[in-house]
């Protein structure tokens, strides 16, 4: 039986079978084996999370506060371990790991606030002796659904908000990295929160996600993951009228223009590529640079990428994790051999290299002077893989940096206001940074995208409220 059982109902139950949580850094490192719910189970949850839903939706916002403070709280004081449990399972850096955890713990706190700061309108009528009150209500049981490269920020976004609106939660993370979910649930399981409104199953997609789609009780799902599953989750919610929410793939561009500071354009480029091993949503894949430039950047980035540390996320002075499993070592593999097959010139990485522990350690690869159409260019690829793609000038850069099917995060690097306030004004992105790398975002303001990257309300800061809350017009006659 696993010491890491679901929480379903107030209670930590035993699941018919195990998830065994491996280290990307040393596959030899077994980290756990945790209890892998199933459909029933999963109703089980869903159950328990509607039961709850009416009285919670009512609970005293004191009580709210209190709990996600606490739960805050305690993520912060243990940022160390949790990140270290986080970058073991994930293979991100442990400063990265230690940051992604204070992130969760910062995410709860918000959202402590926002639970005393639920606001309504109160407006006259067109009807004499009539009034009218806008209010937010709670949506009732969501569906929380989330992936493995953020284990533990990503749950706090959304698990964070939906409580502090009223919502019960049916949470399931990714079978890659149940280990911060389960720590995370496991603090939040002594928050002081009533049986039933928070719920953990950890299991498959396609058994535990789908009971989650497809139950008429789950009146909202909130999902990060790929475009792929995005898909499904848009089309079982439709089909039977539940909200839903979708943060999917990005291609990010960061365009580089010849007035730039290049020593930070370069490190912008480094951070937004590379860091966590290209496995954020955000980086930057496609770097558009001024033709003046361009052959001067790629020298600067490629001295730079070859310099980086690629090691065990847990081995102080690594810079450069392993990827998280064999299936994305593999995709990552499949896109350089399609980038070379296109005609991309590889200027640097892209080895399998080893290191003291087995494990799915890649060297950052950059391909220069791309076209904008190859499949390197246009499809997701997850890995610590960037092109450079060369352009005439800023309107050209620009075009080439919206001609994608996705819009999260694009970013421009110049030292023109002008060239600024155009490409924040003409970006087609959901976010849009100057001078900074196209990943790192704060957490009390909203995160999301156009296009392909996302589907519905924005999650994060005070617009989280649109999504885990329903909008209520009561009429009010004398
Ligand atoms: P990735 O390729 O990054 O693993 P996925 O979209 O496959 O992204 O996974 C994101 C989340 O969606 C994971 O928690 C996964 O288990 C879940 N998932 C996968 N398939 C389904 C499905 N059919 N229904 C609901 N959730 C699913």
């Amino acid at each position: 039986m696993s010491d890491f059982q679901n929480y379903i109902d107030g209670k930590w139950v035993s699941s018919p079978a195990q998830i065994q949580n491996i280290n990307p850094s040393d596959t030899n490192d077994i980290i756990g084996d945790y209890a892998r719910a199933d459909k029933a189970q999963a109703e089980e949850a869903i159950a328990a999370a509607s039961a709850a839903s009416e009285s919670w939706r009512r609970s005293n916002i004191q009580q709210r506060f209190d709990s996600l403070d606490a739960i805050g709280t305690e993520i912060l004081a243990r940022k160390e371990e949790l990140g270290r449990l986080l970058a073991r399972e994930e293979g991100k850096t442990l400063p990265e790991a230690i940051g992604e955890a204070a992130r969760a713990g910062q995410v709860f706190k918000f959202f402590a606030g926002e639970a005393l700061r639920i606001q309504g309108e109160f407006m006259s009528s067109v009807r004499p002796g009539v009034e009218i009150e806008i209010s937010r209500e709670a949506v009732g049981v969501v569906g929380i659904i989330t992936p493995w490269n953020f284990p533990i920020a990503i749950p706090a976004w959304k698990i964070a908000p939906a409580l502090a609106y009223g919502n019960t939660v049916v949470f399931k993370p990714a079978e890659l990295v149940p280990g911060s979910a389960w720590a995370l649930s496991e603090i939040v399981s002594r928050s002081g929160l009533p049986e039933g409104v928070f719920n953990l199953v950890a299991g498959a997609g396609r058994e535990v996600g789908q009971a989650m789609l497809d139950d008429p009780r789950v009146n909202a799902v909130s999902f990060t993951g790929s475009v792929g599953t995005g898909a499904a989750v848009a089309g079982a919610c439709s089909a039977r009228g539940a909200k839903f929410q979708l943060e999917m793939g990005g291609k990010n561009p960061l365009i580089v223009l010849a007035d730039a500071d290049m020593d930070n354009a370069v490190a912008c480029a480094l951070n937004g590529a590379y860091f966590s091993t290209g496995q954020r949503c955000t980086a930057s894949s496609r770097l558009i640079i001024e033709a003046s430039v361009h052959d001067q950047f790629v020298d600067a980035l490629k001295t730079k990428v070859e310099s980086l540390t690629v090691g065990n996320a847990l081995d102080e002075g690594t810079q450069i994790g392993p990827v998280v499993d064999q299936r994305q070592f593999d995709q990552n593999a499949r896109y350089l051999d399609i980038g070379k097959s296109e005609g991309a010139d590889l200027v640097c990485g892209g080895d399998i290299v080893e290191r003291k522990t087995p494990g799915f350690y890649m060297t950052p690869a950059l391909f220069a002077d791309t076209g904008n159409d190859m499949r390197v260019n246009q499809e997701e690829i997850f890995g610590p893989v960037a092109t450079t793609i060369k352009a005439g000038d800023v309107e050209e850069a620009l075009a080439i940096a919206n001609d994608t099917a996705f819009g999260l995060s694009a970013g421009l690097c110049t030292t023109s206001l002008k060239s600024a306030v155009k490409f924040k004004r003409e970006s087609r992105a959901g976010m849009v940074m100057v001078n900074l790398p196209t990943a790192g975002v704060d957490y009390h303001v909203p995160f999301g995208g156009a296009k392909g990257s996302s589907f519905g309300s924005r999650e994060q800061g005070r617009y989280a409220a649109e999504f885990y809350t329903t909008v209520k017009t009561a009429y009010l006659g004398a």
